[in-house]
């Protein structure tokens, strides 16, 4: 589920001005970010006799399932927000790599000093 980092986002060299510099301007590139999930769900109205309800299509509904400190919590995504939404989400990802590779690089560059 976790693509690799595209080739044009260099490692940044974390412990120098331009290692910051690089990873500013990555981070910069990969706004909106959003951390969570959107899921498609299909609900009951509660219209009576309601023909799509009643043909078991039901309604479409977007949810935003995220993490509020230790807590799950929901929201329904208004449908023309749910492009934009997933898209964030993923600039997350593609952050939340970048930080997996710092956290690397500092060891890697601790290995080199020595
Ligand atoms: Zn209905």
């Amino acid at each position: 589920m976790y693509k690799r980092i595209p080739r044009n986002m260099k490692n940044p060299r974390m412990l120098t001005e331009k290692g910051r510099e690089d990873f500013l301007a990555q981070i910069g590139r990969l706004w909106p970010a959003a951390k969570g999930s959107v899921a498609e769900v299909h609900k009951p109205c509660v219209r009576e006799g309601c023909k799509a309800c009643m043909e078991g299509r039901k309604h479409r509904a977007f949810i935003l399932a995220y993490k509020d400190g230790g807590r799950r919590r929901c929201l329904y995504v208004p449908e023309e927000r749910v492009a934009a939404l997933r898209s964030a989400i993923a600039n997350g990802r593609r952050i939340e790599q970048l930080l997996s590779q710092c956290g690397a690089e500092i060891v890697k560059q601790a290995r080199r000093k020595r």
